[in-house]
């Protein structure tokens, strides 16, 4: 997105870390769920035995339930959706998370009204990134090619599903340390940068 490009129509959104603060310390969760360390956990239940993964998903699902209900809106964040969905652009989500604590999250920071329902894909609605078929998904839906779409997120993953599904990536950092250029076309540190997007006219996101 340089100052001569149009303003993408479809804005798909990671959830956790990206729209709201970071709060999942997924290193405790490993732990709480007796997964070993950098194992990625939903992959890694998918390789249990299925009486077992179950379980251990009901953990999961708790945990993050309680954390959704205490999710906290990056500054910014109703600002932009605001923005997008004025500009006429289609927004989703595509978390690994689940869709009710997706849900549940959005209502707390106070942004699900500007979002379609069926447009927030959760770990159940979507194989979880960095497979881009939740992005594919909503792409059809919205019958939008890849070139007029934008993956936002925080994580290796979100940038990942983003260029397997040929989507502009926009790798968000607070900290300012982007840890995986190769893999984000954008940069930014605030949600406020993708605000400087001109609805029907030309983005200025700074890289
Ligand atoms: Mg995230």
């Amino acid at each position: 997105m340089t100052d001569a490009e149009p303003l993408r129509r479809g804005w798909i959104f990671d959830l956790d870390g990206t729209l709201t603060r970071p709060q999942h310390d997924f290193d405790a969760i490993r732990a709480e769920l007796g997964i070993p360390n950098g194992e990625p956990i939903l992959e890694y239940l998918a390789g249990l035995p299925v009486t077992e993964a179950a379980g251990l998903h009901q953990r999961l699902d708790a945990i993050e339930l309680e954390l959704a209900g205490a999710a906290e809106a990056q500054p910014d964040c109703a600002a932009l959706l605001e923005h997008l969905a004025t500009a006429g652009c289609m927004l989703g989500i595509l978390t690994r998370n689940s869709r009710n604590n997706a849900l549940r999250c959005l209502e707390r920071i106070g942004v699900m009204h500007l979002f379609d329902p069926a447009c927030i894909l959760g770990r159940e609605e979507a194989p979880p990134k960095p497979d881009p078929g939740g992005i594919l998904t909503l792409l059809a839906d919205w019958q939008l090619p890849p070139d007029a779409a934008v993956m936002v997120g925080d994580f290796r993953f979100d940038l990942e599903a983003g260029r397997a599904a040929g989507v502009r990536t926009v790798h968000f950092d607070p900290s300012g340390q982007f840890p995986w250029p190769a893999l984000a076309d954008h940069r930014v540190r605030s949600l406020a940068d993708l605000i400087a997007a001109k609805p029907g006219a030309r983005t200025r996101v700074r890289d």
